[in-house]
């Protein structure tokens, strides 16, 4: 066996061919590739969830269905794109009717409530190790459509960066499932790790005001620190400026500083805007609280020339210690 490679090491390493330069691409990187078709700009991404590996054991498989197409909404979300259709590929151990009845309730409503009908996929058995079939995988790739895409690149040295809703709390509610912290979870953890809501119509508004974009699925500086790679700058956060919510506010500090910056699983935006667009993203959070879809939105940060640069609310650096999830960290 060869050498073990993170995440990120095997994509670059193994998958990145290269874009012919006549193709209408920004090639591989960002939350969707973005496709220049005659007037049309196309974004789609494509997202595998897997028994095991994305959901704990006993996981509801109406939920299952929701957030397998939710992830990849975020991405499209993330690109600032209106959804327009996808793609299911399901690999199943078996085909039980009580299963499928509730994973594909959850998948309509998901799809429904989005406008995103599904519009082909293919189904296959998993593989049978010894006497047990390997469990279910997901694959979804979604397509939306973007006037005006954003990508992880883009951002500029004085940019603010923003993030929205609350991150931490899928982690938080994971720690507590899993026995691994102490404690209850209660039914707004569970919502927050279990039918994440897809930040589409924040991502649409966001494309007319945001220099770069990218989505929360591996820990808030993990997707900033694509964002910062991306487009090549660094950045100073100030971490106890982002929004938190109550129950990982009465968490030790380690534990609500691991949560919100490496836990994962938000599917929340992070991004970064001109400072001259600091009024209209504020005006857009006060006409959500209007319309009684309150979302919290914090701006945290600036971009800089490179490194990126932790403080907290005294202005004193911390050590960044916080590595978010990589399927093949070591
Ligand atoms: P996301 O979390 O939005 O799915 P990641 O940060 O995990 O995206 O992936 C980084 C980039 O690598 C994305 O542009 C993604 O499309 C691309 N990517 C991931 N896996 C592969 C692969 N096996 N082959 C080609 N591109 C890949
Ligand atoms: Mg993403």
């Amino acid at each position: 066996m060869g050498p073990c490679l993170s995440e990120t090491e095997l994509i670059s390493r193994f998958f990145q061919f290269g874009i012919p330069d006549h193709w209408p691409t920004q090639g591989i990187g960002d939350d969707c590739a973005i496709l220049e078709i005659g007037s049309t700009c196309l974004a789609v991404t494509t997202d595998t969830v897997a028994g095991g590996t994305h959901f704990l054991p006993d996981a509801n498989p109406y939920t299952i269905g929701k957030k397998a197409l939710a992830v990849n909404l975020s991405d499209l979300a993330a690109a600032g794109a209106v959804p327009r259709c996808f793609f299911l590929a399901l690999s199943l151990p078996q085909a039980d009717a009580v299963w499928l009845e509730a994973f594909s309730r959850g998948l309509s409503e998901e799809a429904r409530a989005f406008a995103c009908p599904l519009v082909g996929g293919d189904t296959t058995k998993t593989t049978q190790i010894g006497d047990v079939r390997a469990p279910f995988s997901i694959t979804i790739t979604a397509i939306g459509e973007a006037q005006k895409p954003l990508t992880r690149q883009g951002a500029t040295v004085g940019d603010d960066i923003w993030v929205s809703g609350t991150p931490g709390d899928a982690y938080l509610a994971l720690m507590l499932r899993t026995g691994q912290w102490r404690g209850e979870c209660n039914n707004y953890l569970a919502r927050a790790m279990d039918t994440p809501t897809p930040r589409v119509a924040l991502g649409q508004f966001l494309s007319r005001h945001a220099s770069a974009c990218a989505d929360i699925s591996d820990g808030f500086l993990k997707d900033l620190g694509n964002i910062l790679n991306r487009s090549k700058v660094g950045a100073e956060v100030y971490i106890d400026r982002l929004a938190v919510s109550d129950d990982l506010s009465k968490r030790s500090m380690n534990e609500r500083r691991q949560a919100q910056l490496a836990g994962g699983d938000d599917y929340e935006l992070v991004w970064t805007a001109p400072v001259c667009e600091r009024e209209a993203i504020w005006d857009y959070a006060r006409r959500r609280a209007q319309e009684g879809e309150a979302i919290a939105l914090s701006r945290v940060g600036t971009i800089t020339d490179s490194g990126l640069k932790l403080l907290d609310k005294n202005g004193c650096e911390i050590e960044n210690s916080f590595f978010g999830f990589d399927h093949f960290a070591q």
